[in-house]
């Protein structure tokens, strides 16, 4: 367990996608350094689940349903937050994943694959499916980032995005995710400058692998042995192992602590067991 960070006490965070596995494990770690953490997640259910742990452990959470994508939504959530803890301080921008409709079934073109319709292809993907996995992952980090940033200048506050290994190398099969995250990567760069004299550090982290229910169907079978595509990615990372929630913490703790990180903004960093470094030869 990692020493408890005085400096992090009563700052206001806001986690979108909170109720999830690796941005619940975030929510939960925040409040136990003593941060009133805001849980922001579609299903209201999952960021209930999150917040009572909290609460369960003595700290402070509130548990907000709302959709990223919906701008009346979060400038709503916005609002409760400031009422119940104030302006938000640190804002970590986690909803997203993926789904079949941004995705190809086959990882390479392959010409049987195209002449049967029961097969999603490239070319069979519509823009609807597409854009709907495109704007879960980047425009769902934009309007979080807009609405809430607007309290968040000239008090020295942090917005981290979460990435993917996906962003520089873009993974077989989800061309939507992958444009997405390349995007969250190139915005985070952009919105560092932009903010930098208004004292808002952004940066991203990039996790690796983690099984979670966004990609439980990728990567396991369905009697939870693992997947050709599960092999592939331990082979490829020279730590051998998935990443656990955990993992994330240190780099998540260093990142929102202006004593420790003030002058770090602009970068995305991995935490993925050298998953980025291997080349595969
Ligand atoms: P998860 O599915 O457990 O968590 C995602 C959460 O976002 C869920 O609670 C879901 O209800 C919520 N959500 C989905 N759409 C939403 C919307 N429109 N508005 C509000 N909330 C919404 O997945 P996770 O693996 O914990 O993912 C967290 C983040 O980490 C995601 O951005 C994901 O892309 C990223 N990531 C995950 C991995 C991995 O290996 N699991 C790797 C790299 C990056």
């Amino acid at each position: 367990m990692l020493p408890i960070n005085s400096n992090l006490k009563n700052k206001v965070a806001v986690v979108t996608g909170g109720g999830g596995v690796l941005c619940g494990a975030m929510s939960i770690e925040l409040a136990r350094h003593g941060m009133k953490v805001a849980i922001l997640n579609r299903t209201y259910e999952k960021a209930e689940k999150v917040a009572n742990a909290i609460k369960e452990q003595g700290g402070e959470a509130l548990a907000i349903a709302c959709d990223v994508l919906d701008r009346d939504a979060v400038i709503a959530a916005e609002e409760k937050v400031f009422q119940t803890y104030g302006a938000c301080d640190i804002l970590i921008n986690g909803a997203g994943g993926n789904h079949p409709d941004g995705s190809t079934a086959g990882e390479k073109f392959n010409k049987e694959e195209v002449d049967d319709p029961s097969i999603r292809t490239f070319f069979d993907m519509t823009t609807e499916g597409f854009s709907s996995v495109f704007n879960l992952n980047f425009i769902g980090t934009l309007i979080p980032t807009q609405i809430f940033a607007r309290r968040m200048v000239e008090r020295k506050t942090t917005v981290i995005n979460i990435s993917s290994m996906s962003a520089p190398s873009p993974m077989t099969k989800v061309p939507a995710y992958s444009a997405a995250k390349a995007a969250v990567n190139n915005f985070t760069q952009w919105l560092a400058v932009h903010m930098a004299e208004a004292n808002v550090r952004v940066n991203a982290i990039a996790p690796g692998f983690f099984l979670t229910d966004q990609n439980r169907s990728l990567l396991t079978n369905q009697d939870g042995s693992p997947t050709p595509r599960m092999q592939k990615i331990v082979d490829h990372t020279p730590m051998r192992r998935l990443g656990s929630p955990e993992d994330l913490l240190g780099t998540l703790l260093w990142l929102v602590d202006e004593e420790a990180s003030g002058f770090v903004t602009g970068t995305c960093i991995p935490v993925d067991g050298g998953f980025m470094a291997y080349s595969g030869v």
